[in-house]
């Protein structure tokens, strides 16, 4: 009896362990992001998650040489080559400078940030950032590591960079659904989306074509959906970012609990999205400002 019990874990854990950012320990958290975003929770309890000033994640292009399944900017679903610039880049560090934002922590990504044609120039500029103003500041670029040309320009970063690679080969990957929206679901009728979810805290704000956002995945879906939110500017550490929280967490499957998978799932707002994105006629809107 105990060995069939031990087997079927062992089977449930099995597919868990296909992607490394997968792990019983953050499936447990999700459950409890879901629990603790409940309308009643944050009413007595305020908002679990708090807008970082420690870390930022910056989209600099959506290029990539993967097509994943339920990619969380959207690379597969609707390609692009809108992508950040040099000079943009040295906008953020004179902001960073100006308004003494001290970042613990810059992450590269996109898509594969290492297919930005300015990427080294971009690098450049951040680490003259890091060696004159913030030293304590960790470079990171996240890379899928997939390929010869991706791992050969990665080869040729100077050692300050930190790297992490994800390890991804294609769709065999586990994701959670990011196209399947909350606002689809009748379990997150009670949820306060304005709560957001721990990938703020986690990973930071974002930076990307679209602007600056609460975090980067919402700059991607806004790269879909065509609010045009994303602040122009560096935001005031005081600015929680609430507004883009509404709009953006009842689209995104990274709020509240999702279950990973393999295959491409999409609820019926992001099918309409899609469409509406490669039509060129948006025509959604954002909850709070439906009639
Ligand atoms: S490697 Fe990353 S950015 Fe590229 S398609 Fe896969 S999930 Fe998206
Ligand atoms: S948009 Fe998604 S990733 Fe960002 S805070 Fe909301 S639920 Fe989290």
């Amino acid at each position: 009896m105990i060995y069939k019990f031990d087997q079927i874990i062992k089977t449930f854990m099995k597919p868990l362990k296909r992607h490394r950012n997968i792990t019983l320990k953050r499936i447990v958290l999700d459950m409890y992001q879901f629990c603790r975003t409940q309308r009643l929770c944050t009413a007595f309890l305020g908002h679990p998650f708090q807008r970082s000033t420690k870390f930022i994640e910056i989209d600099i292009t959506y290029r990539c040489n993967l097509r994943c399944f339920n990619c969380n900017r959207s690379c597969t679903q609707a390609p692009s080559r809108a992508e950040l610039s040099p000079s943009q880049i040295q906008n953020f560090v004179s902001q960073s400078i100006a308004t003494n934002m001290r970042w613990e922590r810059i992450r590269l990504l996109g898509g594969e940030p290492t297919l930005h044609p300015d990427f080294f120039h971009i690098v450049d500029i951040l680490l003259r950032y890091q060696s004159v103003y913030n030293p304590d500041a960790r470079l990171v670029v996240c890379s899928n590591g997939h390929g010869r040309k991706v791992n050969a320009i990665l080869s040729k970063l100077p050692s300050p960079v930190e790297i992490k690679t994800t390890i991804k080969t294609g769709n065999e990957n586990l994701f959670r659904p990011f196209n399947l929206a909350p606002e689809d679901n009748l379990a997150y009728r009670f949820s306060d989306f304005s709560s957001g979810c721990r990938i703020i805290e986690d990973c930071g704000i974002g930076y990307t074509p679209q602007g600056y956002y609460i975090c980067a995945v919402a700059g991607a879906i806004d790269r879909i959906f065509g609010f045009h939110m994303g602040r122009t500017s560096l935001p005031e550490k005081t600015d929680q970012m609430i507004d883009q929280r509404e709009a953006f967490c009842p689209l995104c499957g990274h709020f509240g609990f999702r279950f990973p998978v393999k295959k491409t799932k999409m609820s019926p707002i992001w099918q309409k999205a899609y469409a509406g994105y490669h039509s060129r006629k948006n025509s959604y809107q954002p909850l709070k400002n439906r009639t």
